[in-house]
């Protein structure tokens, strides 16, 4: 059966990137009834940090992504590590390496002046125990290497990219697979703990970014070491902004609670996801949910080339999201935003009003928080007027026909219908036209010259006692 996994490092928050690597994962598990594994990889203990942890956690929860197994934590494995480490020493496989830091670096002139590529030269692969002897008699430390042989052909078939095909040499000379430590093995590092992990999860299908390509040319020859079947690798387009570089910190694009922050649905965005570099047979088709993503999920409609992230397209899909939602979860959804604005829910705000609050300003939100700015006029007792709006409130006749329209209000509830009457009625009281009318009431009661239905706003100001406050003070 198909098992793959996300393998996030905790030293961030959760990024895009590794969110859509995520997406694709998890609709390959789904769509061949697979599991799909999260696992941390906390061994930089330096770097990490469990609020990232949680981070992560909350933000895969919170866009569906639900994982069949752990989460696992490397820093509680290295036991594992540490074996497999052993095992490769006492194969022959992998050796220590005392060079020292002042010696790779003097190596590393020595190639510049030649102009070739730096790469370690395998100068401590045959060491004597005489020779190991002396070096630690120095008191140098070491690192553990494993042996790559330059001519090593390195070959296999990306799902994604087709043919792959590495030399040995390509690789930098014998790669370090763990850091110096007091221990005999070492601190073991990211291309050898992954692989390690990846054969004991009994990991089918690695799917991950196509900046891990090189990775995976020195992690086969790891399985190959560890005596483990070697897996399937998809390697999938980087995420580019609309110049075609590769995503950034600048484009305002960063990590998964940013985008929830910036009033994205998660619906929304992990749909926008899914169409990051994969497009489903229909490709008419761009609304969908994971489940429905699933079903015609594969990698021969994953692209190569890199995939632009459009901010107006996960704009349009969003909005989508929200027009169609049910006023309920809607509601649910805007309150949060409401409440970090520090909007208070008294005076008559209660969930039937904010509820018909939401059905008024839903169709104009493209993101959750847009509900901020669009629905401050029903948060604050009074409301500024813009310049238009002034100049409304100074036309001939406006401010007889707000008088009209106070006296006629006064001891009478409203209604949709009874609002329409009293528009009616001072049209005809003080003879002049219905256009005025309405657009000195949205002046008086808004303080704005546009916005969301006048009737319905009337209705919602009047059941909290505003309008007639709004009218008097602007005649
Ligand atoms: N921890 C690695 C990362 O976050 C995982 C890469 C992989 O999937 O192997 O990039």
């Amino acid at each position: 059966t198909v098992r793959v996994r996300i393998a996030p490092s905790p030293t961030g928050n959760l990024h895009i990137g590794t969110a859509r690597t995520a997406v694709f994962n998890w609709l390959f598990a789904r769509h061949h009834g697979g599991k799909f594994i999260l696992r941390i990889e906390d061994t930089d203990l330096e770097r990490s940090r469990p609020e990232y942890t949680e981070n992560i956690l909350t933000g895969l929860s919170w866009l569906g992504l639900n994982w069949d197994e752990g989460p696992y934590f490397q820093s509680q494995r290295l036991d594992l590590y540490k074996q497999a480490v052993e095992k490769l020493l006492e194969q022959g496989l992998a050796y220590r390496c005392y060079t020292t830091s002042e010696e790779l670096e003097a190596l590393r002139e020595a190639q510049k002046a030649r102009g070739e590529a730096p790469r370690y030269d395998n100068r401590h692969r045959n060491l004597t125990p005489e020779q190991e002897a002396a070096y630690k008699a120095e008191g140098r430390s070491f690192v553990i290497r494993f042996k790559i042989e330059d001519e090593r052909e390195i070959v296999w078939n990306d799902l994604v990219r087709g043919t792959m095909s590495w030399r040995g040499s390509d690789l930098g000379g014998d790669m370090v697979i763990a850091r110096a430590s007091e221990e005999g093995t070492g601190q073991p590092l990211y291309n050898f703990v992954v692989v390690v992990d990846d054969i004991d999860m009994q990991i089918t299908h690695i799917i991950r970014g196509e900046d891990h390509i090189a990775n995976t040319a020195k992690q086969i020859l790891l399985y190959e070491a560890l005596g483990a079947k070697i897996p399937e690798f998809a390697h999938s387009p980087l995420i580019l902004n609309m110049e075609g570089r590769k995503l950034s910190k600048r484009d305002g694009v960063t990590s998964i609670s940013d985008f929830k922050q910036m009033g994205f649905t998660p619906e929304g965005l992990v749909n926008y996801m899914t169409l990051l570099g994969w497009s489903p047979p229909d490709s008419t088709q761009e609304i969908f949910t994971l489940e429905a993503a699933a079903k015609e999920f594969g990698f021969e409609r994953v692209n190569k080339a890199g995939a632009k992230f459009d901010w107006a397209k996960l704009d349009w899909l969003n909005s989508q999201y929200i027009h169609n939602m049910p006023i309920d979860k809607l509601t649910d959804l805007v309150i949060p935003y409401w409440q970090e604005a520090g909007y208070k829910f008294d005076g008559g705000r209660e969930r039937p009003w904010l509820e018909q609050l939401v059905t008024l300003i839903s169709q104009s939100l493209t993101r959750l928080v847009d509900a901020v700015a669009i629905s401050q006029l029903f948060f604050s007792d009074t409301v500024e007027f813009s310049d238009e709006a002034s100049q409304q409130l100074k036309q001939e006749g406006s401010v007889a026909a707000l008088k009209e329209i106070l006296t006629v209000l006064e001891n009478q509830p409203l209604s949709e219908a009874i609002a329409q009457d009293i528009i009616k009625q001072v049209v005809k009281a003080q003879n002049v036209k219905k256009g005025l009318v309405m657009r000195s009431l949205r002046a008086a009661l808004t303080g704005d010259v546009h916005g969301p239905d006048l009737i319905q706003s009337w209705l919602l100001l009047n059941q909290i006692g505003l309008d007639k406050l709004r009218l008097n003070a602007a005649i």
